[in-house]
């Protein structure tokens, strides 16, 4: 099927190979221009590669755990060679599995800088300094976002860090103060613990993972306690200077931290700057481009899709993104479909244990004077749990009293992100707690705790 019609896709992470490879998927010509790898950031700097080093950071923490299995504990020591070889093996390989599958698919790639010349034609500076322009009839940008800096401090790469110069791990830190205690922050502070560093992490508010549910946050902030990370509650850093050894990172409560290395992990900002927005009169907010439920920009035949959107900055909700605008690319869905709710994302938090939600929370029905259900589980009621030997955590519903529908849920524990598709799918389809509870799960699973949660 060849509709004739062009998209060029600049970016080609999660939002724009997803949206690159549905577009030609529906006939249309397309063009992705990205500046370093296939895959994204996502690959080669943010969730691959922290996801990567957390996996085995885990595994470390799990020898520890080995006696009460019927084994013998061993202390694992970290080959920091081998994790490299192995974050730059999974990077290359994913990153080489998108661009063989869009050249099957027919989408032309363009290594290079792209800048918007006007809302049809899309100029790209290449690797070897040469210049195209290219004529599109659609163009969606998905330039993605890097870290945050905030103004007291310049990262030196070296001491002062922001989350991707913490790969590959070249050492890892004697002891590491972490600034932020975001879904980015306690994954930093769980994954240098594991590799034995000291860690002291500084939470700004009273609670870690601030909007996320307080019992669920307990838990973390529990064992972060047991394993001696500590916590700086209530307080924001506002100078961090190097010494002699290391950094000391001051916050505005007159509290100091030494240690020998900083990460600051307090957001993202998108990459928005020298496109050529204002060529062609995209509207933006904060640097973030503003579209509608169709990620459409200002401009109608240009969208945004992936955390350019200012939208969940999740590696899940721009391919979705990316999905949504191949979609309306050819004239918009055919047939039944959903437009996207970013209300129902579920997203997971890679410590130990681990946390994943969706939906509704309970704070924010009280908030808002919803009236729920809220049916909680421990996973210490499974009979998987006591064989894993891990007992931790829970699996939380939300559900409408009068209907029985699923609104949301939260799981801390053992498989939380893959536990969690559960509720997230009840959640989408609009299914009711009886639709969970009459399912016939696998026994022994942690996945009981499910069903008991929806009885
Ligand atoms: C430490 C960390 C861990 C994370 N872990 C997770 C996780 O576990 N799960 C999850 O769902 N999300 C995670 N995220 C978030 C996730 O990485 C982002 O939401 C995701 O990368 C956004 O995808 P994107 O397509 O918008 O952009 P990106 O992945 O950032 O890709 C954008 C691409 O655009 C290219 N580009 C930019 N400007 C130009 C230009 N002018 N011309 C050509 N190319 C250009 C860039 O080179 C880049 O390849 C994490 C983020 C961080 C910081």
């Amino acid at each position: 099927m060849n509709l004739n019609k062009r998209l060029v896709v600049v970016g080609g992470g999660p939002a724009g190979h997803a949206a690159a490879s549905l577009a030609a998927r529906k006939g249309v010509q397309v063009t992705v221009v990205e500046r370093e790898i296939l895959g994204g950031a996502a690959h080669l700097l943010d969730c691959v590669p922290s996801k990567t080093m957390i996996a085995t950071g885990s595994a470390v923490s799990f020898t520890e755990g080995l006696s009460g299995m019927g084994l013998e504990n061993r202390d694992a020591e970290v080959d920091v060679e081998a994790l490299t070889n192995r974050i730059e093996d999974i990077k290359t390989r994913l990153s080489n599995d998108v661009e063989t599958l869009l050249v099957s698919q027919g989408v032309r790639i363009i290594r290079g800088t792209a800048t918007l010349v006007d809302r049809c034609h899309v100029r790209v500076v290449l690797a070897d300094g040469a210049e195209e322009v290219i004529e599109t009839d659609d163009i969606l940008i998905s330039t993605g976002s890097r870290p945050r800096i905030p103004d007291f401090v310049q990262p030196d790469g070296d001491r002062i860090l922001t989350t991707r110069d913490c790969y590959p791990p070249r050492i890892f830190p004697e002891s590491v103060t972490i600034v932020g205690s975001g879904v980015t922050g306690v994954e930093f502070a769980h994954m240098f613990e594991s590799f034995g560093s000291k860690v002291t992490l500084v939470v700004s508010r009273q609670q870690v993972l601030p909007g996320k549910d307080p019992e669920v946050a307990a838990v973390l902030e529990d064992t972060f306690l047991a394993r001696g990370v500590r916590l700086f509650k209530g307080a924001r850093a506002t100078a961090i200077e190097r010494t002699a050894d290391g950094v000391r990172v001051v916050c505005d409560d007159g509290r100091v931290s030494e240690t020998t290395h900083a990460v600051l992990a307090i957001g993202s900002l998108p990459n928005t700057e020298g496109l050529g927005l204002e060529n062609v009169g995209v509207e933006t907010d904060g640097g973030y481009i503003v579209i509608n439920r169709h990620c459409q920009s200002s401009i109608d035949n240009i969208y945004a899709a992936g955390d350019v959107s200012g939208k969940l900055p999740l590696s899940s909700v721009a391919s979705m993104q990316g999905r949504k605008v191949a979609e309306q690319v050819v004239g918009g869905p055919k047939g039944p479909h959903r437009h996207l709710d970013y209300d129902k994302a579920a997203s997971a938090i890679f410590t130990e244990p681990e946390i994943a939600d969706v939906g509704l929370a309970e704070a924010e029905a009280f908030a808002s004077g919803r009236k729920i259900r809220v049916t909680k589980v421990p996973f210490s009621s499974t009979a998987k749990a006591l064989i894993n030997n891990d007992s931790r955590g829970f699996v939380k519903i939300i559900s409408d009293p009068a209907t029985g529908e699923v609104l949301g849920g939260s799981i801390v524990g053992r498989h939380a992100a893959e536990l969690i598709s559960v509720i997230a799918l009840a959640v989408t389809a609009n299914l009711k707690v009886t639709d969970i509870e009459e399912s016939l799960l696998v026994h022994p699973a942690l996945a009981e705790a499910l069903s008991e949660a929806a009885d």
